[in-house]
This record gives C-alpha cells, sequence and structure tokens, in this order.
C-alpha cells in the first residue's frame, strides 16, 4: 500500500525533486535482498546529502527485513534497511550550517522528529512521539516509507546528521550509530564512572561495545557469557574480569557488588541471578530484547531498592557525544567489512552469532552491484 502512495505522489509531480540512488531491498519477509534503484529527494534546505562510505548490519535489520515484528512495526515492501551509516557530504541545502561538502557525516536510527514536544526539548528525540526512523518509517517527504543505509547515498535533515572524529576508522566507526549509543547512553545515565564496577551480560554486537566503552570511562569491568571461549577475547576488549554466568560459585563470589549491569542478552535467561549481584540502589538495564517476558522476583528488587530497566538508542547530542568520546579514545566497533553481495549470507551468520562482532558493508561494492 505504501509502495502504491508513493507512486502515485510521484505521479503526482515529486518526481523533479527526486534523484535515483542504487540500493538492496527486500520485497517480502521471504525474500533475499537484491539491487535496487529507489528514489531519494533533492536535499531541501535544511538537508544534507552523504555518500554512504560503510553501513553496519543491526539484528533489528534481520527483524525488519523478515517482519519479525509485524506486531508492532509491521513491514512495508520494499524494505531497505540500515541504520549505521557513514559517508562523506555530497550536497547540502542553502540553509544548512553544521556540514559542508566533503565532511565525514553519520546518521544512525532517526532522521526526524517534531522538534517541539517536551522530549525534543531535552535533547531526547529518541523519545519523542513523532520520531521519523531511518527505515520503514512514514516518509513525509516522499510519501511511502523511509529507506535505510543499503544504499549508495541518503539525503536527512542536518538536525539528525553527526560528525565523525577523522581519526576513527569508518567501517568500525559505522556500528557506533545504533551499537554503539544503546550502550553509551545507559552506561552515561547511570552514571558510570571510575571506581564504579559494572557488569556486561554477553559478548556480541552490543556487548562487546559495552565493555570498550565502561573500560574507558574507568569502571572495572566483569563481563557475563555462557561461552568460556569468550573469555580471551573479553579480556582483550577491555575486561578486567569474566564470569561464566551458568557457574553460580563464581556468580556468588560477586553478590550484591555491582553498581550496574548493562544486559545486552537477546536470548531467554535468568534475570533474578543477575539483580542478586546488584548491590544497594544499582540497576540492572535491560538493552537486549528477549522474545518471552522475564520472571522478575519482586523480593530481589525489594531488598536493596535495586531498579531494573530498559534503554534505546541516545538522543542526537548525546550520539554526538558519543562520537566524539569515541575520537577522544579511539574507539570502534570491532567489524568484518563485506562487499553488499554478502548481506543474505551475513544474516544467516548473524542468525548463529557468527561474526566478531558486528558486520560492515563497504558500500563502494554497491557499483559492482
Ligand atoms: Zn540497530
Ligand atoms: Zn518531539
Amino acid at each position: 500500500m505504501a509502495y502504491l502512495a508513493y507512486r502515485t505522489s510521484a505521479l503526482r509531480g515529486y518526481s523533479r525533486f527526486m534523484y535515483n540512488a542504487r540500493a538492496y531491498s527486500a520485497a517480502s519477509a521471504t525474500s533475499p535482498l537484491t539491487s535496487t534503484v529507489i528514489a531519494r529527494r533533492d536535499p531541501t534546505e535544511h538537508d544534507v546529502q552523504i555518500e554512504i562510505l560503510f553501513c553496519g548490519i543491526c539484528h533489528s535489520d534481520l527483524h525488519q527485513v523478515r517482519n519479525e515484528w509485524s506486531g508492532v512495526m509491521p513491514t512495508i515492501y520494499p524494505c531497505i534497511p540500515g541504520h549505521e551509516i557513514v559517508g562523506r557530504v555530497t550536497k547540502v541545502g542553502s540553509a544548512v550550517t553544521k556540514f559542508k561538502a566533503g565532511d565525514l557525516a553519520a546518521v544512525g536510527c532517526m532522521v526526524d522528529s517534531d522538534g517541539t514536544c517536551p522530549e525534543c526539548r531535552q535533547g531526547l528525540e529518541q523519545f519523542c512521539p513523532n520520531l521519523t526512523l531511518t527505515y520503514n518509517f512514514p516518509d513525509k517527504h516522499l510519501g511511502g516509507v523511509t529507506y535505510g543505509g543499503y544504499s549508495d547515498s541518503v539525503v536527512v535533515d542536518q538536525k539528525f546528521v553527526l560528525h565523525v572524529p577523522a581519526n576513527l576508522d569508518l567501517a568500525g566507526a559505522a556500528p557506533l550509530l545504533c551499537a554503539g549509543i544503546t550502550t553509551f547512553s545507559p552506561l552515561h545515565h547511570w552514571g558510570v564512572t571510575k571506581g564504579k564496577k559494572v557488569g556486561i551480560v554477553g559478548l556480541g554486537g552490543l556487548g562487546h561495545m559495552g565493555v570498550k566503552f565502561a573500560h574507558a570511562l574507568g569502571a572495572h569491568v566483569v563481563l557475563f557469557t555462557t561461552s568460556p571461549n569468550k573469555k580471551d577475547d573479553a579480556l582483550r576488549l577491555g575486561a578486567d574480569e569474566v564470569v561464566i554466568s551458568r557457574d553460580a560459585n563464581e556468580m556468588a563470589k560477586h553478590a550484591g557488588s555491582f553498581d550496574f549491569i548493562l544486559d545486552a542478552v537477546s536470548a531467554d535467561h535468568d534475570i533474578n541471578a543477575l539483580i542478586g549481584l546488584l548491590r544497594r540502589d544499582g540497576n540492572l538495564t535491560l538493552v537486549g530484547a528477549p522474545e518471552k517476558p522475564l520472571q522478575v522476583a519482586a523480593f530481589n528488587l525489594i531488598f536493596g531498592r535495586r531498579s531494573l530497566s530498559g534503554s534505546p538508542i541516545g538522543g542526537i547530542a548525546e550520539t554526538q557525544e558519543m562520537l566524539d568520546f569515541c575520537g577522544a579514545h579511539n574507539i570502534t566497533a570491532d567489524v568484518e567489512v563485506i562487499p553488499i553481495q554478502k548481506v543474505n549470507e551475513a544474516y544467516e551468520r548473524l542468525l548463529k552469532a557468527d561474526v566478531k562482532y558486528r558486520f560492515s558493508i563497504d558500500m563502494a561494492s554497491l557499483k559492482a552491484a
């Protein structure tokens, strides 16, 4: 339906404000991603046009492409995912002051918001009721839905475009825009600093960023994993200790000692065993989203006045702060760079957690597609 709406709006005369961009799209929940040509708007006065150099693959991309969130965010096809975008500015609108052609630029999960609600006014655009996500969201300009970063270019309002520190490896910087801010924001919000004891649960795309950030913030970092073979890598990434969460004796040694735990596991797991490791007023924040509801024992929260919360990405100002922090500490994601032609294979490997720790698509490969 939305595709039809877009076609109709194009017929109504929007076409002179559009250009063709190359992209990879899925035609249905069961189709592989394939090469296609899409319409992007020409930059309006507040817009920045970016040549995309790298785009990270987030697990959300796979969920959206396969319509696995049909209850909350049904997928509109064709679907072009990708919200971990870095590239170079090619053109700016007449009112753009933040960027000029040639600048490095990045775009994350959001491309627009109302700018006027209490959340936006506090720089918390991620909670805006009128947020526009980077893909599969109603496109205010062209009709249809927004198209993400598996593409050679994107056009975004300057308010939602970020600066990328020049010293960062761009392939590794792309995942900062979702995996990075998703882990940085709660560490920041819950006051993780030097001297705090912080747990990171799970060593995947999110968890490995959590370890890097918590370490760079000066915390004592404990990585919880069910896989003993991840120990060396966790220590290399910045963990001070590694605890095998299935080992009750090892877990008991840490009872009541954590200021903060970031839980990045999206599989079913024992949340009570983790809550019991928090000290008084400690917090456990979920950034992974298990399919089934978690069982939480109330007494575990009551004794110790502990809290359990969740957190989505971060606001634009905080995302820039995170990128600047990464520039200062030379932090990027550990990535496996792939050509876009390998994206379907990468999705299958993602399902098996067979990547250290994020795929980053080298978008130059799209020219050969
Ligand atoms: Zn994501
Ligand atoms: Zn708002």
